[in-house]
């Protein structure tokens, strides 16, 4: 039996208001809008309070210590705070496609996906919803929820409201996109994604440690970290795998991604207007063997 890492009512009800706070002139996450939220403004992620989801279902396409033999129960979340100029969802990350939920309910599509046997709760693009998460969370926790939480997530995320996450997330599952800003600039329009990223890597690594997998390996707690190699070396994969081994952890769990496919906008910047070769992909192994990683790729 998988035990979740569970706070009291009382503080977790804390940690809600909180976060909820954080809306009225929105600080949720790095791009600090400043728009109030609770009143229906929106800012550069696109959404406003109620929670709008694109889909959810037992997910057999993640990584195996979270798809176990039932699946990782993966929720997708509309809207985005990274709006990445190569996005393979684009659709849901920039154009809204998703319907709004109350809380109640997306506290049973939890539990929902409890039921089918998921092995954990898979939150997609969490960042900007992340109040309306744990208020559902704290609902279907009263209904029995007994999974792990995954906070599967861009990497572009506020010190702040991670720390109002601790003890609540299980397993924090983030990108580390980009080491240089002009990169982070150009295709995601976050020139401190670096520092940014780099910073909320270590918070979650304070909180979760490595990952951590039960007798089956399926994973219970830590972090579980994704490059997506870009072609041409536009990931700063060198930079990233150097940070990883030596600042986090050479235990970190690193899934080093190669199905890079030029979607959405990349047609208008040739330098990654192609999936990436066999040798690009090889080569970002190498890096990450020769810093002493081993986990996950
Ligand atoms: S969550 Fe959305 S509105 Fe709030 S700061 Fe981030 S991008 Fe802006």
């Amino acid at each position: 039996m998988v035990i979740v890492q569970d706070l009291a009512e009382k503080e977790l009800n804390k940690r809600i208001e909180a976060l909820y706070s954080l809306l009225e002139e929105c600080t949720l996450c790095p791009r600090k809008c400043r728009v109030n939220r609770l009143k229906g403004k929106k800012g550069f992620c696109g959404m406003a309070r109620k929670p709008m989801i694109s889909s959810y279902s037992p997910h057999f396409g993640e990584e195996a210590e979270l798809v176990g033999l039932c699946g990782s129960g993966t929720i997708f979340l509309t809207g985005c705070n990274l709006h990445c100029v190569y996005c393979q969802n684009y659709d849901i990350s920039n154009l809204g496609v998703g319907d709004e939920i109350g809380v109640e309910r997306f506290s049973d599509i939890m539990m929902e996906l409890q039921n089918m046997g998921c092995h954990n709760i898979n939150f997609v693009t969490p960042t900007h919803f992340t109040p309306q998460i744990i208020e559902a969370v704290a609902l279907a926790k009263e209904k029995g929820l007994s999974r792990p939480l995954v906070y599967n997530c861009g990497g572009y995320e506020e010190l702040d409201t991670l720390k109002l996450l601790s003890g609540i997330i299980d397993i924090y599952m983030p990108d580390a996109k980009y080491s240089s800003g002009a990169m982070a600039k150009r295709y995601s329009n976050a020139p401190d994604y670096p520092e940014v990223a780099r910073k909320a890597l270590k918070e979650m690594h304070a909180q979760v440690g490595d990952l951590v997998v039960n007798e089956h390996g399926v994973a219970v707690k830590g972090l579980l970290v994704r490059h997506l190699v870009l072609p041409n070396e536009m990931a700063g994969t060198k930079e990233w795998m150097h940070f990883i081994s030596t600042e986090i952890s050479k235990d970190t769990y690193v899934n080093i991604m190669d199905q890079y496919r030029p979607c959405f906008d990349a047609v208008n910047f040739p330098e990654i207007d192609r999936e990436i070769t066999r040798d690009e992909y090889f080569d970002a192994i190498k890096i990450a063997r020769s810093e002493g990683l081993r986990r996950g790729f």
